[in-house]
């Protein structure tokens, strides 16, 4: 196996260990700080290759599933091992693809491998298979009870869609592929195309593990494509199980109803993005309007405001202390330089979002960095409106995303404006409060909507920076997320490529490992109703 750090990029999609290479509708990715193109020239997977690489994973399904914890754990530190073993090469290649800093790279790079051990200590562990054991009893009157057991096995061939934002962490090798390979399902992904040299890297990382571990080089197959045909065909095929997300709710919402419209639908997990809205009350905007300012400032323009937990809007009640905070914040926001986005489609975006926002009567810039961005560079500028809750409450486009380093402080007359507000919002990944103990006890009312209506609720943080753990839920309700249940981040996202099979009245040795009563790997389960090891 040659050592990865010194791979020459070949442009070929990776299907099941064969290299296939670009013939139609060939594209380069595109260096967004300089237009530059960069070599080597990618290519549309064709509906044949798409049909190979669905096939070898149904092919390579058993191998996978039935392979013992410890194989598949292996898998993933040898995957880990791998993109380390990549070295500063990987890190490069991302920096002229996304324009994403090096020491952001590098981070992410980091959250990706620990990813993979993450799930590695899962699996070996056991206890995410939920198993449940209920033990017959013969005598039971009026009539016998029967041994039924439970437990969580994987769907199959799941479909992965990497993020433009995340080249690593929601990538080839982020999250959804990491934890479908886990639960033991083969893994097909649809390189993104603005970065598809990243994506050649980390696809030949899983496919030299794999080797490594002697698992078939049908658990994974990488891609690549343009435009919506070949992501259609991988979500229509018949051998699909699932899929994974993370993108536009345009793109999105067509995959759900690709998925849906199939003779046999299947779940798409997509994560959409939402606003994320930002309440400030009154005890806190009179302790530390300025320090919340500065928090705000830094959360909006992180990572050039291409997260889908941006705080786009952010409500607080008209006063004095609400006035410090915007003019603080507008001060911070003309300090701010203008930065690269990802790709020329995301900076277009941005621009004619804000542009169409700035037509809009009542909504006013208060601050935007005061150098001009570079659209040679494709850069963008931070921009900070004001306006007043009528105004967002009779504009629908101003709580839609606008992807990039905006957003809008709104002045609310009262507590109970606020509620009607919260109260109307679609479903959003995350919402934040800043105030103090005595706020949240007066504003209570406020975080009892919220649960309604998002997936995380932050006290005095902001929703940027999202901790990879067993508790996270990175999600929320339509159309945050295609199902509000389903995390996408830390170790409950498994759940998505997994579901439950029960056995009744099997013998003890022909029961999956997890299922018997020796309970070799001590993991916890529910033992006829008592909870144990
Ligand atoms: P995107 O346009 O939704 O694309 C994501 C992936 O899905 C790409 O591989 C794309 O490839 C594919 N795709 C999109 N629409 C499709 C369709 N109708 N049928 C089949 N495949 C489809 O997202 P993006 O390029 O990353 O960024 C664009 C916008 O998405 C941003 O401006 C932002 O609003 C949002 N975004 C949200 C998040 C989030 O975390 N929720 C992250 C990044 C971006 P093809 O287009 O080549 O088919």
């Amino acid at each position: 196996i040659p050592p990865l750090s010194s791979m020459t990029l070949t442009g070929n999609h990776l299907i099941a260990g064969r290299e296939a290479a670009p013939h139609s509708h060939t594209f380069n990715a595109t260096n967004p700080t300089t237009s530059e193109k960069l070599d080597p020239v990618y290519g549309d997977a064709t509906h044949a290759e798409a049909d190979e690489a669905l096939q070898a994973a149904e092919a390579a399904f058993d191998a996978l599933r039935l392979a013992t914890p410890e194989t598949r754990a292996a898998l993933l530190d040898a995957i880990a091992d791998e993109i380390t073993a990549l070295g500063d090469a990987l890190l490069e290649r991302a920096h002229a693809e996304t324009a994403l800093p090096m020491a952001r790279l590098t981070g992410e790079r980091g959250r990706a491998i620990g990813q993979c051990k993450l799930f590695a200590a899962l699996i070996r562990e056991g206890s995410w298979a939920e198993a449940r054991v209920d033990h017959a009893i013969p005598d039971r009157q009026p009539l016998p009870k029967p041994d039924v057991r439970r437990v969580m096995m994987p769907l199959g061939p799941v479909v992965v869609f990497g993020a433009s934002n995340f080249p690593f962490a929601i990538g080839v090798v982020g999250t959804d592929t990491v934890c479908a390979l886990a639960a033991g399902c083969p893994v097909v992904v649809k390189g993104h195309p603005a970065h598809p040299g990243t994506c050649e890297m980390m696809g030949r990382a899983v496919e030299n593990a794999l080797r490594k571990v002697g698992l078939p080089a049908g658990c994974f197959s990488l891609l690549h494509g343009k435009g919506n045909d070949i992501g259609t065909t991988l979500v229509k095929h018949p051998l699909t199980q699932a899929v994974g997300f993370t993108g536009s709710l345009r793109g999105g919402r067509a995959l759900m109803d690709v998925a849906a419209a199939r003779p046999t639908p299947i779940p798409v997990y997509a994560e959409m993005g939402s606003v994320n809205p930002v309440f400030v009350l009154p005890g806190a905007l009179k302790e530390r309007a300025s320090k919340i300012a500065e928090a705000y400032v830094g959360s909006v323009t992180m990572g050039v405001g291409q997260f889908c937990t941006n705080p786009a809007i952010v409500l607080g009640i008209m006063g004095p202390d609400l006035q410090q905070f915007i003019s603080s914040s507008a001060a911070l926001a003309t300090k701010v330089a203008p930065q690269t986005m990802l790709h020329s489609g995301i900076c277009q975006a941005y621009g004619a979002g804000t542009a169409v926002w700035q037509t809009i009567k009542g909504l006013e810039l208060a601050g935007q960095s005061e150098t001009p961005p570079s659209s040679d560079a494709t850069q963008a500028a931070c921009r900070i409106f004001t306006t007043t809750l009528d105004v967002l409450e009779n504009n629908e486009e101003l709580n839609r995303e606008v992807f990039g380093p905006c957003s809008i402080i709104t002045e609310c007359p009262t507590l109970d404006d606020l509620l009607r507000y919260a109260n109307k919002l679609e479903g959003q990944l995350t919402a934040t409060i800043h105030g103090t103990v005595e706020d949240l006890r007066e504003y209570a009312p406020l975080v009892r909507v919220l649960e309604k209506k998002v997936g995380r609720i932050i006290f005095n943080g902001f929703p940027t920076g999202i901790e990879v753990c067993p508790s996270m839920h990175h999600g929320g309700p339509y159309p945050a997320a295609s199902h509000s249940f389903f995390t996408s981040i830390g170790t409950a996202s498994i759940y998505r490529f997994v579901r439950p099979v029960c056995y009744q009245g099997f013998p003890e040795e022909a029961l999956p490992e997890l299922l018997q009563d020796a309970n070799p790997r001590g993991a916890m389960r529910i033992v006829d109703g008592e909870i144990k090891r």
